[in-house]
């Protein structure tokens, strides 16, 4: 029987004010419902932000460290369902079983760096330019924070964005994602079984013009923190700047593998097939394009057609899989419009590039690894996300040019070099215009006690995860206290 889902407010599982619902399908077998979750609207949206802001005061004065205790039990649940809570994020978001525990233990990695936080929540003390006068910064909670996160890493985002909001003292309202809410609602039952007090977490379903609009536009949430494509994250920046809300932005890349003609091949090879084709290319740090120089463009081509030939395409629950489903039909159609548009602007697709079908792939949305070509950096192809197992190559004629080639995306998330030149190496993390750089490594791998975030149109200039979070989710208060019992003021202090 499939199970009807419901929102999480003060503390309660209740339905959608409306009572209307929707289906949560399996992407690796679009026949079958997975769940029925409430469709929720702005009075939904609206409960669960007054149930935030009247458990802000309680949670606040709680002392960070009493929070991280919660947090901890929070880890410790997380790993004690590992396998089960893997199956779920499988099921719902298409990834095999081992990429639903890689997601799962980067929760408890953040569970357990965040709760550690809360005994670091650092200030800073310093000298003031008087006598006798006492200068110090604290950092406070900034309110009721909404969250807003895609639906390609449901359990590692969220934590990723929760455990940070919570540990300094925010409550939460969360949107799920609607292709794969049944992870935010176990997220929310582990926070649940926890500790944390009713209405510091409300988790709210449903769909983005619907639920995640009225949270941009809610008067009493202070702070939206929005994971996701940057068109979307346009609109939730306008949303939240109109009415002066905080608003931290993680949005889309384009990132490139620039491959040197010392590199080793066979190992650039490796990280690039593994970035651009897993899971289907739906990562932010999915390797979009890769730049190579002309003494090894060939050879390195004829390596990578070879291993990519051996990328295996298949449902979530069959763990060889690497080239799994995408998340849904409309997603499809984005790729393939992608992909056509491509060869009008004359660029050569030299593998896949096709739809999958029969078999299992009837049951999904695949895309065949593809590889493109003749490619200059000015085309669609080369500039745009494409979130599909689809990979630019480019040719470049020197390192120079490869990072100005690099540089022509308006995108600047994460980036890779493969080299063996130690002065190229440091050269790159100048010349490159990206938020997070890898040398001799694929385009992600990112770790929860690192910032982590992009340039350009991949950000706006916020970092998340590790210690930048912390700075992320508070609000710095300036503190005096003048000892000399006189009326100073560092303005005139030169006319005394
Ligand atoms: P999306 O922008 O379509 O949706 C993201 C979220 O926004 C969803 O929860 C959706 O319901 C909500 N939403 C949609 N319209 C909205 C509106 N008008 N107001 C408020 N909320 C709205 O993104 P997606 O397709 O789910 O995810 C893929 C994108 O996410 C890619 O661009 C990818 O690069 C990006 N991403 C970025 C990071 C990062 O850390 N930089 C991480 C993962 C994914």
């Amino acid at each position: 029987m499939v199970e009807h889902f419901k929102n999480y407010i003060n503390g309660e599982w209740v339905e959608a004010v409306s009572g209307e619902t929707y289906e949560n399908i399996n992407p690796s077998n679009i026949d079958e419902v997975l769940g029925v979750f409430p469709r929720s609207n702005k009075e939904d949206v609206h409960s669960a932000v007054n149930a935030s802001k009247n458990a802000l005061n309680n949670w606040k004065n709680t002392p960070p460290p009493e929070r991280g205790c919660i947090i901890s039990e929070a880890a410790r649940i997380l790993a004690s369902r590992k396998k089960e809570l893997a199956e779920i994020i499988s099921l719902e978001n298409g990834k095999t079983a081992s990429g639903g525990l890689g997601e799962v233990q980067s929760g408890i990695d953040m569970a357990n760096f965040i709760a550690g936080e809360g005994r670091r929540m650092y200030g800073r003390t310093t000298h003031s330019g008087l006598k006798k006068r006492f200068a110090m910064t604290k950092k406070y909670p900034i309110g009721v924070v909404g969250v807003i996160l895609p639906f390609n890493f449901p359990m590692a985002l969220t934590s990723w964005r929760v455990f940070p909001a919570l540990i300094c003292g925010n409550t939460v309202v969360l949107k799920s994602e609607e292709n794969s809410p049944e992870t935010t609602v176990q997220f929310t039952r582990i926070l649940e079984e926890s500790g944390l007090p009713k209405g510091v977490l409300n988790l709210v379903h449903g769909f983005g013009s619907e639920v995640g609009e009225a949270l941009t536009l809610h008067p009493d949430v202070s702070m939206v923190t929005f994971t996701g494509s940057s068109t979307t994250g346009k609109l939730i920046a306008r949303n939240c700047v109109s009415r002066h809300a905080k608003v931290s932005l993680e949005l889309g890349g384009k990132n490139a593998v620039l491959v040197m003609e010392d590199a080793d091949l066979d190992l650039a090879v490796d990280g690039i097939v593994c970035g651009a084709f897993s899971v289907s290319g739906q990562r932010c740090t999915a390797t979009g394009r890769v730049i190579v120089h002309k003494d090894v463009y060939d050879e390195f081509l004829k390596k990578l057609i070879n291993m990519t030939l051996s990328q295996k395409a298949g449902p979530a629950d069959d763990d060889t899989s690497v080239v799994t489903p995408l998340i849904n039909k409309k997603q499809l159609v984005r790729v393939l419009e992608f992909l056509e548009r491509a060869k009008d602007e004359g660029a050569n697709i030299i593998l896949g590039g096709k739809q999958l079908k029969g078999g299992v792939y009837d049951k999904g949305y695949y895309i065949a690894p593809t590889i493109v070509d003749n490619i200059t950096p000015e085309m669609e192809i080369a500039r745009e996300e494409v979130f599909g197992p689809v990979l630019s190559v480019l040719k470049a004629d020197s390192y120079e040019e490869a990072c100005q080639i690099h540089n022509t995306s308006p995108y600047g998330l994460s980036a890779s070099l493969f080299t063996k030149d130690v002065n190229r190496s440091f050269s790159f993390f100048d010349d490159v215009e990206a938020g997070v750089c890898y040398i001799n490594a694929p385009t992600f791998g990112s770790e929860p006690h690192m910032p982590f975030g992009g340039v350009k149109q991949s950000g706006q200039g916020y970092r998340e995860v590790g210690w930048a979070a912390i700075e992320a989710y508070s609000e710095v208060k300036t503190l005096y206290v003048d000892y000399s019992a006189s009326i100073q003021n560092v303005q005139f202090v030169n006319e005394k």
